[in-house]
């Protein structure tokens, strides 16, 4: 029931979400010339409010406090931004293309024509334009990463130097709780301003909740205010626009369409669930490495990337990598005593098979996936060689993300990996990358929307996230997603 505050809205575009993709198309669309309108159902907080209290700033910019579980066997921790700017508020700015080998695949398996490097380049230009990608300034390069770099080198493995949405970053760590120099151009400090600069009209704390239809197109969406700290529900807005854009994730979209029973004649929203496993390992050294001093990542060892393996550093602060390993207590206190002396890193393995996004008996969104036997080996080949790299630049105990072996103390005993028997549930895992649920595809049986983002179902429905990712790519995804975005915006501006 409408109150007195409820307000009604109208415009060219309402664009749910302002993550990657939502804050990509919403500045493509403003500065076409259209009126635009955000809502985002988290807090708009800005570069003065961060710092370095983690519970704090967790509690502020992730989606239930980051304690999220991809249920499955073993069960993944989860972590999403909800926040103005989305989960590149929090993220670690690394930007890649999508790999030309990958992008060949859409278009051969999908029949996705127009997604070629050759087609994609102006928008991937764009991107990295608007976003500034760039490599590091060496003085942002703390010794954790160098370390990595060396053990690579040793080895004469392929690394290479990362890329990262940022101008001149100072190396405080602190990308993962808001950036507080304002280096790291996540979408709250790139794309949001660029769109209210030309207009666009900003809703935070507001989360979309029902999709307006004339038949079969749609016309606007109805979004409830609720304080985003405390959850206190608020007034009621309805947006009327000609398009609606949803940019709420690979999480938060399907389950926005599942519960408006809406887009999906296929049966594929909230299925092809895609997101990268990571597990980690840990090298202790002698001397004090001081890890948590430059940013997260400097170079990614790509030697193995054809067997579905990136690896590279990962280093976090104290409380959040204590939170990510398996012990507990005076446990945890004993092995966190050498934090200055560890390096923290990981492999991403890249999908194989998919899981699910479905709605729970609560309304919330319910995740699913497991590892098969080919990623079970794929985690322990991953951790084998990354163990080796951290003993060849000195470590002298590696902790590994295995139950039945939980640390191994020279590079002779790896060959334990292979003789300890480790099944998916003893593997440590977690993932910050949620991909492929509302896929794209020519064929409105097997996929959501069409090669332009539209919904195959309803007209003016579009999506400009991570869900319409048709397949693994098994790099980081922000550039791939803002691309896509941009392409789809591009498109709606050309047909007005
Ligand atoms: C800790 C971390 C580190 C990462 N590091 C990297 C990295 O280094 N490089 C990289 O490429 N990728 C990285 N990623 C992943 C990358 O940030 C995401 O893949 C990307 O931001 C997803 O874009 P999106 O637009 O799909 O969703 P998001 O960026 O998550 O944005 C979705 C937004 O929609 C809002 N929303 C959801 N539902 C509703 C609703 N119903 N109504 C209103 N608003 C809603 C959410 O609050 C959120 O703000 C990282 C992610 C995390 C969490
Ligand atoms: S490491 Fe760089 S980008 Fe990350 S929070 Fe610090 S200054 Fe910002």
């Amino acid at each position: 029931m409408a109150t007195r505050s409820d307000c009604v809205e109208e415009a060219d575009a309402v664009v749910v979400g302002t993550g990657a993709g939502g804050g990509a198309i919403a500045a493509e669309l403003a500065e076409g010339g259209l009126s635009v309108i955000l809502l985002e159902e988290g807090g708009h907080y800005t570069t003065k409010d961060f710092g370095f209290d983690g519970p704090a700033m967790i509690r502020k910019l992730y989606r239930n406090a980051g304690t999220a579980v991809i249920r499955g066997t073993p069960n993944i921790i989860f972590s999403e931004g909800r926040c103005v700017g989305g989960s590149t508020v929090i993220n670690g700015a690394l930007s890649w293309r999508t790999p030309e080998k990958i992008l060949q695949r859409w278009v051969w398996e999908q029949g996705l024509a127009d997604l070629t490097p050759e087609k994609l380049e102006p928008f991937f230009a764009k991107v990295e334009e608007r976003i500034h990608v760039a490599p590091q300034d060496p003085e942002s390069l703390g010794e954790d990463v160098e370390l990595l770099r060396l053990g690579a080198e040793r080895l004469g493995h392929r690394y290479i130097p990362v890329q990262r949405s940022q101008k001149h970053c100072a190396g405080t760590n602190n990308c993962i709780f808001g950036c507080p120099t304002g280096a790291k151009q996540s979408t709250l400090v790139s794309y949001i301003p660029r769109a209210l600069a030309r207009g666009a009209r900003l809703y935070p704390g507001c989360r979309a909740e029902k999709l307006l239809t004339k038949g079969a197109r749609a016309i606007g969406i109805v979004g409830r205010f609720r304080d985003p700290e405390t959850g206190q529900r608020g007034s009621q807005l309805t947006v009327h626009a000609k398009m609606v854009i949803l940019a709420a994730g690979a999480i938060q979209t399907p389950l926005f369409l599942i519960k408006n029973r809406t887009a999906n004649s296929s049966g594929q929203v909230g299925r092809n669930f895609l997101c990268h496993p990571n597990a980690k390992a840990i090298g202790i050294y002698d001397h004090d490495v001081l890890g948590w001093k430059g940013t997260i990542q400097g170079y990614q060892i790509r030697e193995f990337l054809d067997e579905g393996i990136m690896m590279t550093t990962t280093m976090v602060p104290p409380g959040l990598l204590a939170m990510a390993m398996p012990y507990l207590g005076a446990e945890s206190l004993a092995v966190m005593k050498d934090y200055n002396r560890m390096v923290a890193a990981g492999v991403l393995i890249e999908d194989t098979h998919a899981g699910r996004v479905s709605v729970d008996a609560f309304g919330e969104a319910s995740m699913r996936y497991d590892f098969s036997p080919r990623d079970v080996a794929t985690a322990i080949r991953g951790i084998a060689l990354l163990s080796e790299v951290l003993f060849a630049s000195g470590a002298r105990r590696v902790l590994l993300p295995f139950a039945p072996l939980e640390h191994i103390d020279s590079p002779d005993e790896i060959p334990k990996l292979y003789r300890t028997l480790i099944r998916a549930a003893d593997i440590e895992s977690m993932t910050v990358h949620a991909m492929g649920t509302c896929r794209m595809g020519i064929d409105p049986r097997s996929s959501v929307v069409d090669p332009w983002g539209e919904t195959h179902d309803v007209r003016g429905l579009y999506i400009a996230d991570a869900s319409i990712f048709p397949g693994p790519i098994g790099v980081n995804p922000q550039v791939t997603i803002m691309a896509l975005a941009t392409r789809v915006g591009a498109h709606l501006l050309a047909g007005c």
